[in-house]
């Protein structure tokens, strides 16, 4: 997709907020040679649930940087990073951009920046073990049920895996899936495969007790 966009001069941004983990998408994507990569703060990073990392090439950063200002500047004072935004460019100083009423602030970005070292570090390489042992239990609670299930592995030890659900036909995962959101509390299982009879359980950030109660839920859809 990056060779073809670049032939006709057009930038190629990469939603890659649920791209994590493998650690290495943090590089990888970029590599590429996609123009801009978004990834989210708030899932495997365990960040913030409103920060995010936007990364890639320097214009297009510096252009989204743009869009940050607020109004309480003078052009002649003005003094942006001179390596990211070239000032000289300007006839007058940019205005309230786009990006301004998203504003991320100051402590969410440090707590950003500290979950991201953690992340980079591994602190939660563990936690891919324990999702697995967790969509076990649920394959094994789901038993008795008229459903069949399979847990899809990268098997790269560091990608969580994801759990499918497959009921006899696409009518009767979408009666489950409303049902299960309606319900108390609401559960949000994935629904790109919902028409052909597929629902999808991903783990990040369930536990044990959730995971029971998903299990105590879609019995109760069966019986
Ligand atoms: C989660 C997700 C988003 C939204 O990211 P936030 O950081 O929650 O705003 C966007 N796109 C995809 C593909 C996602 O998985």
């Amino acid at each position: 997709m990056v060779k073809i966009a670049h032939q006709y001069h057009l930038p190629v941004l990469v939603d890659a907020a649920g791209e994590l983990p493998p650690k290495s998408n943090l590089k990888s994507i970029a590599a590429t040679g996609a123009d801009l990569i978004a990834f989210s703060g708030g899932k495997a990073i365990r960040g913030p649930q409103s920060t995010g990392i936007l990364c890639g090439n320097k214009d297009l950063i510096a252009s989204a940087a743009l869009q940050m200002l607020d109004m309480d500047d003078h052009l002649e004072l003005w003094d942006p990073p001179s390596d990211l935004i070239d000032r000289t460019k300007f006839a007058g100083i940019p205005r309230h951009g786009i990006g301004r009423g998203f504003k991320v602030p100051k402590e969410e970005i440090i707590a950003l920046l500290v979950a991201l070292r953690l992340f980079i570090s591994g602190a939660y390489d563990a936690s891919v073990l324990t999702a697995r042992s967790i969509l076990e239990k649920i394959v094994q609670g789901l038993q008795g049920c008229p459903v069949q299930c399979t847990i899809r592995d990268k098997g790269d030890n560091e990608s969580l895996p994801l759990l499918e659900i497959k009921t006899t036909d696409g009518e009767t995962a979408m009666r489950v899936c409303r049902d299960l959101r309606c319900g108390n509390p609401p559960i949000y299982l994935g629904h790109g495969a919902v028409k052909e009879g597929k629902l999808l359980v991903n783990p990040l950030h369930l536990d044990q007790k959730t995971a029971e109660t998903i299990v105590t839920r879609i019995h109760q859809n069966f019986n």
